[in-house]
This record gives structure tokens, C-alpha cells and sequence, in this order.
């Protein structure tokens, strides 16, 4: 199991969470929201951010992040609550001490076919939870005796089939940042996304002529070469509903950064044409370095620019 311990991620050691002896099993959960894929050293970020969503919310005013474990798309376990701790996540104070809650980064809209690795990980949460939890046999979703479409129709197929390991393990090499595939992606295509060598990238995954990939494969991402920051192309180019080249740029540049949560619904697609979703997830790139945010606006001027390149 690729294990990520709260404190690896940036929580406290242990749960302030309550005290659970033993469960009956363990329900699966997803984000039930908008989700793209990214690459894994943006994953406790996203971790994080859940975390703090939940300690903002005073309606239910938790203790900590509401789930035992969450997997990543990548297969690796971020512990949440942990074992032998009451979850938060299943919809009431009775099915919260039945069984323990874990959750897949996967989404209602974006990233919504659990790749394989993400399948193996949360194989990996469960025996886990059996082993060292005291969790009990019993397999299911949050839908099971609470009304939620959660974890998604695709998940909860493959935990009513008794959550069977994908064959191969389902895990990259260790250390390694991958891809998954979705419908109507082709090499250049990622690459491009990725911000490196369509070559490089053909060449890591040993793919050859005529370089044919297939949706829920998993490429590995090669080290990207060293890159020259473009010259920033004046602010004239970012203006609302107009397009221009640069854009484009930014929005890839926006994608390989993890910067894609404004959306139209159908995840972040790069293009020349600046939009107001442009606009919000350059603010967010913005919020996030101390030296930017002072002037959040959305609108990348040389600094912004120098930083997405970066
Ligand atoms: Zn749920
Ligand atoms: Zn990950």
C-alpha cells in the first residue's frame, strides 16, 4: 500500500475525532463535485483543501476531515481520520458508528471513471481497515441506507462486485507522477497538457507507431525539460470573451499547475478564447503565491505569467 500518514500532508499526528472500538465495514465514498485529474504532487494539496472545507463548515461542525482514508487517483492512501476513529461522512451519528468512510478524488463531472490505480488503492484502504481497524466484511457505498447518488453508479458497481483488485495491481512504479487517459485524449494532446515531449512521452511509456493509448490507461510523466519562460505577450491579449494565442498557452500552463476548478462543467478545456473561467483559475494561481496576491484580479500580468512558466 502506498500509505500517506496525516502528517505527511499537514494534519495533526492524530484525530481529534472520537473513539471507535470496531465497524461493521466500510463505505466507499466519492467527491460527488467537479474534479480533474492532476498530477500526484498536487494530491495533499487537494487533500488539504477537503480538510479545511470540512473545519470551516459549522453546520456540522467537525472535529477534522470527515473520512477515514481518501484515494487519489494515483492509488495512494491519504490517511484521514484513521482506524479505531468514528468517521464523519456517512450521514448520521448511527451510520457514522457502523462503518468506517473512505473516499475517492473522483468526481460527479471531470475525472468520473475510477482508473485503475485509484481502484487499487482504495483495495488497498479496505484490507487495511479490515487488518488494523477491526472493520468487519461488510462492502458498500453511502448510498446503502442513506438517500445520496454517492459514491457514483461507476464506483459503486465495482464495490457491489465485492471490490475486486484490477488485475496487473493497479499500482504505478513507486515515485512515479501518472496520467490516466480519458475519452477523446491522444498523445500529442497530453503532452501538450503536460507540458512535455510527445517523444519523451511516447519513449517513458515504451509506446511506438502508431502510439495508440486507450482511455483509463495510466501514462507515466516524464521529467519535463528544463523550459524557457515565453515572452509575456502584453496585457492586451487577456481581455473577456476575446482570443488570442496566448491563452491558449496560459490555459495549459493553468492545467499542468493543478488551476482548473472554473469551469463550464465539462472540466477545464484549453483554448485561445480568455474567459471569466480564465480568469477565476489565473486568480487562484494568483492567491497562491505571497508575491501575487496582493492583486488578484485574474488578469496575468509579467509576474503571473513568469510564475505559471515557472
Ligand atoms: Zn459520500
Ligand atoms: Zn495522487
Amino acid at each position: 500500500m502506498r500509505f500517506v500518514p496525516r502528517e505527511d500532508w499537514g494534519a495533526p499526528a492524530t484525530s481529534a475525532a472520537s473513539y471507535l472500538a470496531s465497524a461493521r465495514g466500510v463505505k466507499i465514498h466519492y467527491l460527488g463535485t467537479a474534479y480533474t485529474s492532476r498530477a500526484h504532487s498536487l494530491c495533499d494539496d487537494y487533500v488539504r483543501s477537503i480538510r479545511a472545507t470540512h473545519l470551516a463548515d459549522v453546520k456540522e461542525n467537525y472535529a477534522d476531515i470527515a473520512y477515514t482514508a481518501l484515494v487519489c487517483e494515483h492509488g495512494y492512501v491519504f490517511e484521514g481520520r484513521g482506524t479505531h476513529k468514528r468517521p464523519g461522512a456517512n450521514g448520521n451519528a448511527d451510520l457514522n458508528g457502523r462503518d468506517y468512510a473512505v473516499c475517492a478524488l473522483l468526481g460527479s463531472s471531470g475525472l468520473t471513471v475510477p482508473p485503475d490505480a485509484m481502484l487499487g488503492g482504495l483495495r488497498d484502504a479496505i484490507d487495511w481497515l479490515r487488518r488494523d481497524g477491526d472493520a468487519g466484511d461488510w462492502l458498500g457505498g453511502h448510498r446503502d441506507g442513506y438517500a445520496t447518488a454517492c459514491p457514483g453508479d461507476q464506483l459503486y458497481a465495482w464495490v457491489k462486485k465485492g471490490a475486486p483488485r484490477p488485475s496487473g495491481g493497479g499500482q504505478a512504479a513507486p515515485g512515479d507522477d501518472v496520467y490516466p487517459v480519458r475519452p477523446g485524449d491522444y498523445l500529442s494532446l497530453i503532452a501538450r497538457r503536460l507540458d512535455v515531449d510527445w517523444r519523451d512521452l511516447a519513449k517513458v511509456n515504451g509506446l511506438r507507431e502508431p502510439y495508440t493509448i486507450y482511455p483509463g490507461q495510466e501514462l507515466r510523466i516524464p521529467a519535463p525539460a528544463v523550459r524557457e519562460v515565453p515572452p509575456f505577450p502584453g496585457r492586451d491579449a487577456f481581455v473577456i470573451g476575446r482570443s488570442h494565442p496566448a491563452v491558449e498557452q496560459l490555459d495549459y500552463r493553468l492545467i499542468a499547475k493543478g488551476f482548473t476548478r472554473h469551469h463550464d462543467g465539462d472540466g477545464y478545456q484549453p483554448g485561445p478564447r480568455f474567459t471569466e473561467y480564465t480568469r477565476r483559475n489565473v486568480a487562484e494561481a494568483q492567491r497562491s503565491r505571497p508575491e501575487l496576491a496582493g492583486d488578484p484580479d485574474g488578469y496575468p500580468g509579467p509576474l503571473t505569467w513568469k510564475f505559471l512558466f515557472s
